[in-house]
């Protein structure tokens, strides 16, 4: 699983390229890179409206979704 915290470490932000100063943590417990990466608020914002690009929110149901079989799921 995944869970995001406020750093409690003043570690550099993991993006490359920044030298801020973390301000949250994303702990990962499942995936390959196991590990924790370290985000400033910046990196951490950019991150966050990218996956809004591909994230729709659990509340909201695509209309289109019953009877479709595309195949894809
Ligand atoms: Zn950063």
């Amino acid at each position: 699983m995944m869970i995001v915290e406020r750093a409690k470490v003043k570690v550099k932000c993991d993006a490359s390229g920044c030298n801020n100063l973390c301000d949250y943590v994303i702990v990962n417990k499942k995936f390959v890179f196991d590990g924790s990466v370290y985000l400033c608020a910046n990196c951490f914002n950019e991150l966050y409206s990218e996956m809004g690009k591909f994230v729709i929110p659990k509340n909201i149901k695509p209309i289109y979704k019953k009877g479709v079989k595309n195949g894809k799921e």
